[in-house]
């Protein structure tokens, strides 16, 4: 028995074809190893809680500042 193989753009190797996946891509259909295409996900998750996180901190940051000028004006 063989196991057919194919290239994997992203890793630039052969994988088993069990574990890939042809897909999209601008250049024409191509073979990705499922592997791979899941860490970008996570990846991208990751990215996208990060911003969220930044965001909100940037946020609160702008409301903390406006604050501390409106007290500023108070004193005087
Ligand atoms: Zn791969």
């Amino acid at each position: 028995m063989t196991t057919q193989t194919k290239f994997c753009y992203h890793c630039g190797a052969h994988h088993p074809v069990e574990e890939m996946r042809q897909i999209e891509t601008k250049a024409g259909k191509r073979w990705r190893c499922i592997r791979s295409i899941q860490a970008t996900q996570k990846t991208a998750e990751a990215r996208d809680a990060f911003g969220r996180q930044v965001s909100a901190m940037n946020t609160a940051e702008a409301r903390s500042h406006a604050r501390r000028l409106n007290e500023l004006r108070q004193d005087k």
